[in-house]
């Protein structure tokens, strides 16, 4: 028997994320997530998608940690018959955050591999200690099985070190591997050659700029398939408003609030990351929220979505200037792929760079690939949802069975 399934496993700090698909024709049997790991109860959501059925079965227990979430996980697999220790499961893709400059390809993981991984916690505190976490216990629970890591700054490695570098000491910054990195990059990857796909064009004759609007938000300039430059920089505090981080702001903010506010550097890590973006500016993270109160005349919500609005045409313009020809600005994500008011706002007034929004193809509402420009326009303005667990699972089994992504 020919081994088609994978197992896609995004294993953040207290949840996991989880599909397992058949790459024969790319569907999903199973998906999945555990969160709150380690606290007083998890929670375990597992929805088998085969049978006809495709009714989610949840589990309020303890879970002390990722170990026994992926077991529980296990479990609920092996109770409609697609357990792991099946010889049709052909690997595990893991999705890694930060890969630094090593990692351009996804790669299978041995003892060299991991020892790199580990090297870049300093650079991905928050996100790579539970990534190797997951790859250690999907290892010890299938330890003949290849484990594949799937990196989110891969794609970005492409970029000219004209865009990767910041303006800062040389020596100071190789010292402590400070540069743009860039991070959703299987989404990037996966949005940009749909979007050619959907152009019916070649991605190597396609130009895009790929606007990832979710809770965490990206841009980046994409050349003939290969990313020149991208909004996230050493982390992924860089770049658009997002939910709930700040995005560009001039450093020395840091400093002053240090000084003369007296908070402490872990303090302030937590306000840009965790308390800043749209909810500090109006205490909601969620774009439907923020749209409501607009439409009841909330002028703290429209100042948010200005703001939001403002950087993202700022992106917008300087990756037309990077690219200096734009086949194509592609949305996705949450954000991108719901809200039609933030994809209008986002191209009104750039008329003179080509770019225009259909109002009645922008409120159409659909999972698929679609253009949303008028005819007349030189460019075109896609929605393409993203599928960064298909993109993963993609990436992991060609590199498995030998075949090209
Ligand atoms: P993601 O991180 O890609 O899952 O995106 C999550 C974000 O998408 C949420 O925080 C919302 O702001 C946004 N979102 C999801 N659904 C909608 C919708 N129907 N309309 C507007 N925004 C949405």
């Amino acid at each position: 028997m020919t081994a088609t399934r994978v197992l896609v496993l995004n294993s953040g700090s207290s949840s996991v994320k989880y599909q397992l698909l058949d790459m024969r024709d790319s569907s999903r049997l199973a998906v999945g997530l555990v969160e709150r790991i380690g606290e007083e109860t998890s929670r375990l959501k597992h929805t088998p998608l085969t049978g006809g059925g495709a009714e989610p079965r949840e589990r309020e227990e303890p879970i002390a940690d990722h170990e026994q979430a992926l077991r529980a996980v296990a479990d609920e697999l092996a109770a409609d018959g697609l357990g792991l220790d099946s010889p049709e499961l052909a690997a595990i893709g893991h999705r890694v955050v930060h890969g630094g400059l090593k990692f351009t390809e996804p790669t299978v993981v041995d003892d060299a591999v991991m020892k790199e991984i580990e090297r870049l916690v300093p650079v991905a505190p928050l996100h790579n200690p539970a990534n190797i976490t997951g790859i250690r216990t999907a290892q010890a629970l299938r330890p003949d099985l290849p484990q594949v890591a799937v990196f989110d700054t891969a794609f970005h490695t492409t970029m000219p070190e004209s865009a990767a570098r910041y303006a800062l000491d040389v020596k100071t910054a190789d010292e402590h591997r400070v540069r743009r990195y860039g991070f959703h990059g299987t989404s990037h990857a996966y949005v940009s050659r749909k979007t050619a796909e959907l152009l019916g064009r070649a991605p190597e004759d396609v130009n895009v700029i790929v606007l990832h609007l979710g809770n965490g938000a990206s841009a980046s300039a994409v050349r003939g398939g290969r990313c020149v430059d991208t909004s996230m920089g050493l982390t992924p505090l860089e770049g658009l408003v997002m939910g709930t981080r700040t995005g560009d702001m001039d450093p020395a903010v840091i400093f002053h609030l240090a000084r003369v506010g007296g908070m402490s550097i872990d303090e302030i890590d937590i306000l840009v990351n965790k308390k800043s973006g749209l909810i500090g500016l109006c205490g909601d993270n969620d774009m439907r929220e923020i749209r409501r109160r607009i439409d009841e005349g909330d002028e703290e919500a429209a100042l948010a979505f200005d703001i939001y609005i403002h950087r993202l045409k700022k992106y917008i313009g300087a990756y037309y200037a990077v690219l200096g020809r734009v086949d194509a600005i592609a949305f996705t994500a949450g954000v991108g792929e719901n809200a039609a008011p933030v994809r209008e706002a986002a191209v009104a007034g750039l008329e003179e760079l080509g770019l225009a929004v259909d109002g009645a193809l922008n409120s159409v509402r659909s999972d698929e690939p679609r253009l949303i420009s008028p005819e007349y326009a030189r460019v075109a303005v896609a929605v393409v949802p993203t599928d960064e667990e298909l993109e993963i699972a993609d990436q992991t089994y060609a590199l498995v069975s030998g075949r090209n992504a």
